[in-house]
């Protein structure tokens, strides 16, 4: 029996083995379906485990002037990147600048991140998570007393104290609770440079690239801007939440509702999967357009956070020293990480796609509305 939704052909196309097959997929569909003089490419000085080149790469589709723009971000977390990067390429085989509504544009931004899609790693080549690295460094960093308290049970000195470690864990979440566990852990710290969750101590090279983006593509003259930053990890599996992190009762939340309908949920309310956090690339975005952007994450569920915290940890403490790409322990994890970031089964693929097309229609309405 044929997939109800996309054929297997279909999802092919769409979904990607790896970053640099994703990556050249995204280079020729934007050179066959996009404005081609509007493509741009940031190289990163790292490459990947195979030694290919590391790149951000941005495409733009319909009249260069529009007064409103739907921005499609994929890979701010690296090994996230397999859903965003499928949902980037649906929407440059099914969107035209001809269906596009009038005055409306899409920039997509493929990979912010492709050290960690390529490495298999949802941080940076510094180690850094990029959505917790929009704070102002001019400022003292925010202090996570939390995550202090739990750094070494999330990463023990020897694996043969991982057992211990994880009871510990276990511990603070029965005393303390599952959202203050949450929030210690993944609330975003800045004092552990080879921790979970860090922010780093400047902005990142795709921080840089991204404000440069902004400014080459004129993102700030806009008269309205959605940006859709796709993720996965979070929440029930293979469905996709609409995140909104604009304060409570703000424009961007009621532009939010009004967009994407009721499903959308906010982190500073609890109704989120998400609980609230620093540095979010939301708040450089928030800052820059005020009222005339609504930035939402949408987030598409795997496994359990215990799982997704396990594999994190296993990864961290593996990328303490030199990684053998090869070795059997590097594989072990790196297989561990993508499943747990990236089911690539076709229900959880069709799922992914059908929602992602769903979003992209109400943003782009919402926008020609406006
Ligand atoms: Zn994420």
């Amino acid at each position: 029996m044929k997939p109800v939704l996309f054929s297997a052909d279909y999802l092919t196309q769409c979904y990607s083995a790896n970053y640099a097959q994703a990556h050249d997929k995204f280079k020729q569909r934007s050179h066959n379906q996009s404005n081609h003089s509007f493509y741009r490419e940031f190289v990163y000085r790292e490459t990947g485990p195979a030694g290919e080149p590391l790149v951000t790469a941005v495409s733009w589709q319909g009249d260069v002037d529009a007064a409103c723009v739907l921005v499609l971000q994929s890979a701010t977390h690296g090994v996230e990147g397999f859903a965003g990067s499928a949902i980037q390429l649906d929407s440059l085989q099914t969107l035209t600048a001809k269906n596009l509504p009038a005055g409306v544009a899409v920039l997509y931004i493929h990979a912010l991140n492709p050290y960690g899609f390529a490495w298999l790693r949802r941080v940076n080549e510094e180690g850094v998570d990029l959505n917790r690295n929009f704070v102002d460094f001019s400022q003292p960093l925010p202090h996570n007393s939390g995550y202090d308290r739990l750094a070494n049970s999330l990463l023990p000195d020897q694996l043969s104290d991982w057992a211990s470690a994880t009871q510990r864990l276990h511990a603070y979440r029965d005393k303390c609770g599952q959202s203050a566990l949450e929030l210690a852990i993944s609330g975003g710290q800045y004092q552990f440079a080879d921790g979970l969750f860090y922010g780093g101590i400047q902005p990142s090279q795709s921080r840089l690239n991204l404000e440069q983006i902004i400014e080459d593509y004129e993102l700030q003259k806009r008269q309205s801007v959605a940006v859709i930053d796709i993720h996965s990890g979070l929440g029930p599996f293979a469905y996709g939440e609409v995140i909104c992190d604009h304060p409570p009762a703000s424009t961007g939340v009621k532009r939010a509702r009004q967009w994407y309908g009721d499903s959308v949920t906010e982190p500073a309310l609890g109704s989120s999967s998400s609980v609230p956090k620093q540095g979010l690339i939301d708040y450089l975005w928030h800052q820059l357009l005020a009222e005339r952007v609504c930035f939402v994450t949408l987030e598409f569920g795997t496994y359990t956070i215990d799982q997704m915290f396990e594999v994190l940890r296993k990864d961290h403490f593996l990328h303490r020293q030199d990684v053998d790409w090869s070795a059997r322990e590097t594989q072990q994890v790196k297989q561990a990480i993508r499943h747990v970031f990236y089911p690539d089964s076709v229900d959880w693929q069709e799922m992914v796609l059908m929602r992602g097309r769903q979003c992209v229609r109400q943003a782009l309405q919402g926008l020609g509305q406006s």
